[in-house]
């Protein structure tokens, strides 16, 4: 287990207050003003040495991408961070946790983080239904600005950086980078082509990285205490700390910080109390948010909860928002919710996607209720294939994905359930793999 000494988030749980002088005696906003007297190349050296991999579920290296900044913004043409708080994968809800009883390490980590960027302000982008965060937010923001610590001269640094928070209004497909872009300038929030990628030509046009909350908030944390010291914990490619968000069929559902690559059975054993019902009774996990596969029980027990040992079982980390499902799920059903999930989603902008999803959930719904062929299974395949890596942004894969572990490890239920419906054989539920 983690030690107390090594965690970031040591008010996770809220049982002190999230305002400036608890956040102070909790060490954040300590002397950042030496922070700021590091050179910004050398901040992002730290990073990249740091190993700390995006938080928001695609793992791209923190540092490397703060690299893309231009070092000398041109006139008219100023740096911009974004943060994205628009934190709506089904499952997970760890940037909610951060923003509640931890903002003063966001807006830390958005001060340190631009001025290694050479950033004139950061925008941040909540999501619209976290009324009470966006609340904590605005004061929190009050605070710092109050306290000197952002605005002009922040921390009596000479360097000024503003703060913006701004509220999302519930589409999910906002969480994605470019919409997210567009929505900040006030349009309709539909992904852009990439590349260009924001660094190029992001916010109005302007050099932008846009950051997941955690990835952030983490930065100060990791600049006080050495890259050597984050990238201690976790297995190779896979460094640091990270919060885990475990949900589902578990005795004690829990958002938790431990170190990456903390194989599937300790995570659950020593912070959710284990599976309902016993070990037996686990079917299979969705380890990564609703837009990863799922792995069957068999596999993930002692599987690495890290971008690549996830990755090795045709799953991946994504957000960490770990979904566990017990034997008495129906696990069909379960897919073809996420799958009317996306469906609704979809921004309708490219036809595989806006087409696909709609046509995906149908047949899903149809083998929910056994009310196919079982040529139909093929049939889904295939469709999915057609959908994945066809479209502008991530959302069509992942619309894909889940139907695509479902055929994988659970055919013979969808089979089943076919049968059944003809007057076949019906037996238990069980992986195939
Ligand atoms: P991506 O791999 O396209 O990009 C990840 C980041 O790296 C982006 O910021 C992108 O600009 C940057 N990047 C990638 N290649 C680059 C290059 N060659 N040059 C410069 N920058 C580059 O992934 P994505 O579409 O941004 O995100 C997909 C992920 O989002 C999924 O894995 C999913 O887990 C996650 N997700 C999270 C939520 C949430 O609520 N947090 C919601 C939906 C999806
Ligand atoms: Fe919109 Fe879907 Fe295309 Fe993404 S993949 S741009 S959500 S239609």
């Amino acid at each position: 287990m983690l030690a107390d000494k090594d965690r970031i988030f040591t008010n996770v749980y809220g049982f002190q207050p999230w305002n400036l002088e608890a956040a102070r005696k909790r060490g954040d906003w300590d002397n950042t003003k030496k922070l700021l007297e590091i050179a910004p190349d050398d901040i992002i050296q730290t990073m990249k040495d740091s190993g700390l991999r995006g938080r928001g579920g695609a793992g791209f290296p923190t540092g490397m991408k703060w690299s893309f900044m231009p070092k000398e913004p041109k006139p008219g043409k100023p740096n911009f961070l974004v943060i994205n708080a628009d934190e709506s994968e089904p499952g997970s809800c760890k940037d909610r946790e951060i923003i509640r009883h931890d903002p003063h390490k966001l807006i830390e980590g958005a001060l340190v983080a631009g001025f290694a960027m050479r950033a004139r302000a950061a925008y941040i982008y909540i999501r619209g239904e976290y009324i009470r965060e966006a609340e904590t937010m605005y004061a929190a923001l009050d605070e710092a600005y109050a306290a000197g610590l952002i605005g002009k001269n922040a921390c009596g640094s000479g360097y000024d950086f503003d703060v913006f928070l701004c509220r999302g209004a519930g589409a999910y497909i906002c969480g994605e980078e470019t919409a997210m872009l567009e929505s900040l300038e006030g349009k309709k929030g539909q992904p852009r082509l990439k590349p260009p990628f924001p660094a190029g030509a992001g916010l109005y046009g302007c050099p932008t990285t846009v950051n997941n909350v955690e990835s952030i908030a983490v930065a100060p944390t990791i600049l006080r205490r050495g890259a050597a010291w984050f990238s201690s914990f976790g297995a190779e490619n896979n460094r640091g700390t990270k919060l885990f968000q475990i949900s589902g069929h578990v005795n004690k559902p829990c958002v938790v910080e431990e170190a990456m690559s903390i194989p599937f059975r300790q995570l659950i054993e020593e912070h959710c109390g284990g599976i309902r019902g016993g070990w037996d009774n686990l079917l299979a996990v969705i380890p990564g948010g609703s837009s990863v596969p799922l792995v069957p029980a068999a596999q993930i027990m002692d599987a690495p909860m890290d971008f690549d040992g996830l990755r090795a079982l045709g799953s991946g980390l994504g957000t960490a928002a770990v979904i566990v499902m017990d034997k008495s799920t129906d696990i069909v059903r379960a897919i073809s919710r996420l799958s009317y999930f996306y469906k609704h989603e979809s921004c309708g902008q490219c036809t595989p996607c806006r087409e696909g999803t709609g046509w995906m959930w149908r047949v899903m719904e149809r083998l929910r209720e056994g009310n196919a062929e079982v040529e139909e299974i093929d049939m889904l395949q295939e469709v999915t294939k057609q959908v994945e890596g066809h479209t502008i942004c991530a959302l069509g894969d992942a619309a894909a994905w889940p139907i695509q572990g479902l055929i994988r490890h659970f055919r013979p239920e969808l089979e089943r359930r076919i049968a059944a419906k003809n007057g076949g054989a019906a037996p238990m539920m069980e992986a195939a793999e």
